[in-house]
C-alpha cells in the first residue's frame, strides 16, 4: 500500500512544492488548506499535479491553529487513506513589527498559526503514528528561529519553539519508530516573501553565500530526504537550508 503524507498549508508556496515533491516520491497526498478559498485558489491544482504523478491526492480544509479541527482532519485523512506516514507541519504566517510596537494580536496570531498548530497536529497525528509504530514528522522552522531576526519577535519565538518541540517529539516517539526533524529555511521566494520590498531582498541577497534567494524546491528536497528511507536513523535534528545565509 502506498504511504500517505499530510502537508499543512499546502495550497501554495513551499507547502504546495512539498506536496508535489512527495507525490513524485510515491506518497499519496493530503493537501491541507485553510479554507474553501485556498482549496479553489491552489489546493485543487496541487491535487491535480499530484495525481498526474500517479498517486492519490485530496484537499482537507482545517485551520491548524484550532485543536479540535486538527483532530477532525486527522480522522478524515486516516479514514480516506488508511495510514498517515508523513506529517509536514508547514502552515505559517507573518505579522512583522518591532518589539516596542508589536500588538498582542500580532503576537498571538503568529504563535497560534506557526507554533500551537505544530502541537495540535503532532498531538493527533502522533497518536496515529504511535499505534502504527512508524512515522515521519517534519516541522518547518526558520533561520529566524535559530538566529533571531529583528522585526519578527513573534515569528522567531514560534520558530524557535518548533525546534524544542521537534527534539522532544523525537525523544518521546523514537522508541515507536517515529522520527521528527526540522527544516529551517532561509529566504525563499514564495507569496509570503513576494510582498517584501525589493531593497530588503537586495540586502538579504548580500548575506547569502550561494548568491541567490531560495526556491521552494530547495526546501522540498530537504523535506523529501527526512521523509525517505535514507533518513531512517536521523531524528531530532534541525537542517538549515539557507544557501549559506547563516553559518
Ligand atoms: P505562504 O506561501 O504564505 O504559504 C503558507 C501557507 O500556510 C498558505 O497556504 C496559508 O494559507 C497557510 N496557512 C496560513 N494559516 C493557516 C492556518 N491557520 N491553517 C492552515 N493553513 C494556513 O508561505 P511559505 O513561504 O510557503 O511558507 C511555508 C512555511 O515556510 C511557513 O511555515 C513559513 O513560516 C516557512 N518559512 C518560509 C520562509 C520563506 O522565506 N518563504 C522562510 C523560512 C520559513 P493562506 O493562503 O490562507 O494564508
Amino acid at each position: 500500500m502506498a504511504k500517505t503524507a499530510l502537508i499543512t498549508g499546502a495550497s501554495q508556496g513551499i507547502g504546495a512544492c512539498i506536496a508535489k515533491t512527495l507525490a513524485a516520491d510515491g506518497f499519496n497526498i493530503a493537501v491541507n488548506c485553510y479554507s474553501q478559498k485556498e482549496v479553489e485558489g491552489g489546493g485543487i491544482a496541487v491535487c491535480e499535479a499530484c495525481r498526474a504523478l500517479g498517486v492519490e491526492a485530496e484537499t482537507f480544509i482545517c485551520d491548524v491553529s484550532d485543536f479540535a479541527a486538527c483532530e477532525e482532519m486527522t480522522k478524515a485523512v486516516k479514514a480516506r487513506f488508511g495510514t498517515i506516514d508523513v506529517l509536514v507541519n508547514n502552515a505559517g504566517i507573518t505579522r512583522d513589527g518591532l518589539l516596542v510596537r508589536m500588538s498582542e494580536d500580532q503576537f498571538d496570531a503568529v504563535t497560534n498559526v506557526n507554533y500551537k498548530s505544530v502541537f495540535n497536529m503532532t498531538r493527533h497525528v502522533g497518536a496515529v503514528m504511535f499505534r502504527q509504530r512508524s512515522g515521519r514528522i517534519i516541522n518547518i522552522s526558520s533561520v529566524a528561529g535559530v538566529y533571531g531576526n529583528a522585526g519578527q519577535i513573534n515569528y522567531s519565538a514560534a520558530k524557535a519553539g518548533i525546534i524544542g518541540m521537534t527534539k522532544t517529539t523525537a525523544k518521546e516517539l523514537g522508541s515507536r519508530g517515529i522520527t521528527c526533524n526540522a527544516v529551517a529555511p532561509g529566504f525563499v521566494r514564495t507569496p509570503m516573501t513576494d510582498v517584501l520590498k525589493e531593497e530588503y531582498k537586495a540586502e538579504i541577497l548580500k548575506q547569502i553565500a550561494l548568491g541567490r534567494l531560495g526556491e521552494p524546491e530547495d526546501i522540498a528536497g530537504a523535506v523529501a530526504f527526512f521523509a525517505s528511507d535514507r533518513a531512517s536513523y536521523v531524528t531530532g535534528q534541525v537542517l538549515v537550508v539557507s544557501g549559506g545565509m547563516s553559518m
